[in-house]
C-alpha cells in the first residue's frame, strides 16, 4: 500500500466510525487508540504522519521501545495488556497516558503502593469480563460497581476514568453486543466516568453502537502488516 492508498484505508475505517457514533448521537464522541503491538515504529510513524497521535501497547518491553524510538513525536501512549506485578515499576517509569487493563483490586492495590512511594498518579481503566471468558482478565460484572468504588477508595493515586472490556470471542453479533451491553451499563452507574474502552478491528461498529468512547484498532488501522 502506498501512502495514498492507506490514507484512503484509514479515511474508509474513519467513515465506519463516523456512522456508528451518529447512530448513536451528533454528540457522542470516540476516540481511537491504535493499536502498534503487531507493528514496528516505522508503522507508527507513518499513522502518525497521517494524523493519529494515541497508540496502544500490551506488553511494558514494547511499550518502551516504541516509545524510546518516536520519542521526539508528541504521541500518546495506553497500555492495554495484562499487568504482571514484576513489571509495574517498568510502566510507571513510562509514564503512560492511561492504562485500560486494570483487571484487579489485588492488582489496585499494588500499583497503588508504588505510585504512593513514587509521588505519581495513574489514570486507568477497570478491565470488566463481560463475556465471562475463562481466557480473559478482568472483574466480573457483578463486582464491577463494588470493585470500582474500593479501588476509587482506597487507592487515591489511581484517578479511574471508566472501563475496559474486550467483547465475546464468538461469532454471533448478538452475544458480542451483549457482552458490550453489560459494559456499558455497568460505565453508565459509574461516578465520575468519562471512557467505555471497548470494541477491536473485528467489532468497533458495534462497540461504538452500544456506547463505546474509545475504540483500540490493531489490524485494521495497519493493514499491510498483519
Ligand atoms: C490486540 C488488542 C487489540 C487490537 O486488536 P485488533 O483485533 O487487531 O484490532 C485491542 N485490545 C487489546 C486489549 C488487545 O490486546
Amino acid at each position: 500500500m502506498d501512502t495514498l492508498e492507506y490514507k484512503r484505508h484509514i479515511d474508509a475505517v474513519i467513515e465506519k466510525i463516523e456512522k456508528a457514533r451518529l447512530h448513536v448521537s451528533g454528540h457522542h464522541i470516540v476516540k481511537i487508540v491504535a493499536v502498534s503491538k503487531y507493528v514496528g515504529a516505522e508503522a507508527v510513524r507513518a499513522l502518525y504522519e497521517i494524523g493519529q497521535r494515541a497508540f496502544g501497547e500490551n506488553r511494558v518491553q514494547d511499550l518502551r521501545d516504541k516509545s524510546a524510538a518516536l520519542a521526539e513525536l508528541p504521541l500518546e501512549w495506553h497500555f492495554i495488556g495484562s499487568l504482571q506485578k514484576n513489571k509495574i515499576n517498568n510502566l510507571l517509569e513510562l509514564d503512560p497516558f492511561l492504562m485500560h487493563s486494570l483487571d484487579s483490586l489485588e492488582l489496585a492495590h499494588a500499583l497503588e503502593e508504588r505510585l504512593e512511594r513514587q509521588n505519581k498518579s495513574m489514570d486507568a481503566l477497570l478491565q470488566i469480563n463481560s463475556a465471562y471468558e475463562d481466557s480473559k482478565s478482568g472483574v466480573l460484572p457483578e463486582a464491577a460497581l463494588e470493585t470500582y468504588a474500593q479501588i476509587a477508595q482506597l487507592c487515591p493515586h489511581i484517578r479511574l476514568k471508566g472501563v475496559m472490556s474486550i467483547g465475546a470471542h464468538v461469532d454471533e453479533p448478538g452475544v458480542i453486543q451483549k457482552s458490550f451491553e453489560t459494559t456499558h451499563r455497568i460505565f453508565e452507574k459509574l461516578p465520575h466516568a468519562s471512557i467505555c474502552s471497548m470494541g477491536m478491528s473485528g467489532d468497533y461498529e458495534l462497540a461504538i453502537r452500544c456506547g463505546a468512547t474509545m475504540v483500540r484498532l490493531g489490524s485494521v488501522l495497519f493493514p499491510a502488516q498483519s
